[in-house]
C-alpha cells in the first residue's frame, strides 16, 4: 500500500495540432500509474509522439462507470491517475464528470488536479472577435426535443451563445439560425481549429449559411458555433 494520498489529474490533450500539449501534461502522463482514456488507439497516437509508455485503461463515463470500483480502489490506495479524452479537456462535453463527482463525494482525501490546456470552446471564442465577457455554453444541441425552443432562446439571448456542432447537423443548424436570427446578429463558425484546414467564418446567420451552401467541401470536420448576444 502507498503512503501518499491518491491524485486524479484532469489532463487536456490537443484538439488537432499535436504540439498543443503542455510540458506539464506530458510530465504528468509519464508520471502517473494509470491513464484513463476514451479510445486507446487515439491516446496511443499521442503517447507515441511524446514517448509516453504509461498503462492505459478505457473509461466510458457516459455508458456507466466502467472499471469504477477498481479505479476508486487504486485512488484509495494512493495511486496517481490521469483522465484524458480523445481531444480537448475531459468533462467538457466529454466523459469524466461522474468520476470527478464520485471521487469528490467518496474520497475527500484524494486531490483532483486540473491541468489547463486545449479546449475547442475557449479556442473558438478567442479567435471569434465576439465578446466573451458573458457567454452561455450549450454543449451539443438536442437533435429533436426542445430544439425549436432553443433556437428561440438563442435569438432572444443578450449573452453570447457558444455550442458544439457535428458535421452531420451543421447545415440544419445554420438553416435554423438563419430563420431565427435573419441578418440581425453576428455568427461565427470556427472549423477544424488548430488543423490544416482551420477556418473562421464570420457574418450574419444568412451570410454564414450561404458561405457553406456555396462551399459544400467545407462541410467537413469539427465545428464550434458562436452567436453574438442581442
Ligand atoms: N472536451 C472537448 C473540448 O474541450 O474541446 C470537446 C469534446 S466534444 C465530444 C467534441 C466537439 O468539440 C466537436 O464535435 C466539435 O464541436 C468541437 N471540436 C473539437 N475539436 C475541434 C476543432 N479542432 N475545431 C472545432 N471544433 C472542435
Amino acid at each position: 500500500m502507498n503512503q501518499e494520498n491518491g491524485i486524479l489529474y484532469i489532463v487536456p490533450t490537443p484538439i488537432g495540432n499535436l504540439e498543443d500539449m503542455t510540458l506539464r501534461a506530458i510530465r504528468i502522463l509519464k508520471d502517473v500509474d494509470l491513464v484513463l482514456c476514451e479510445d486507446t488507439s487515439v491516446t496511443q497516437r499521442l503517447f507515441k509522439e511524446y514517448e509516453i509508455t504509461t498503462k492505459t485503461s478505457v473509461f466510458y463515463a457516459q455508458t456507466g462507470l466502467k472499471n469504477i470500483d477498481k479505479i476508486m480502489e487504486m485512488l484509495r490506495d494512493g495511486n496517481k491517475i490521469a483522465l484524458v479524452s480523445d481531444a480537448g479537456t475531459p468533462t467538457i462535453s466529454d466523459p469524466g464528470v461522474l468520476l470527478v463527482d464520485k471521487v469528490r463525494n467518496e474520497l475527500p482525501e484524494v486531490k483532483i488536479v486540473s491541468l489547463p490546456g486545449a479546449s475547442a470552446l475557449v479556442a473558438a471564442l478567442s479567435v471569434s472577435g465576439i465578446s466573451s465577457a458573458q457567454f452561455i455554453f450549450l454543449g451539443f444541441l438536442p437533435h429533436k426535443k426542445g430544439r425549436e425552443t432553443l433556437f428561440k432562446e438563442i435569438s432572444e439571448s443578450e449573452r453570447t451563445i457558444v455550442f458544439y456542432e457535428s458535421v452531420h447537423r451543421i447545415e440544419k443548424t445554420l438553416e435554423s439560425l438563419a430563420e431565427s436570427l435573419g441578418d440581425k446578429r453576428r455568427v461565427v463558425v470556427a472549423r477544424e481549429l488548430t488543423k490544416i484546414y482551420e477556418e473562421v467564418i464570420r457574418g450574419n446567420a444568412k451570410e454564414v449559411k450561404s458561405y457553406f451552401d456555396n462551399n459544400k467541401d467545407k462541410i467537413r470536420g469539427e465545428f464550434v458555433v458562436i452567436v453574438e448576444g442581442k
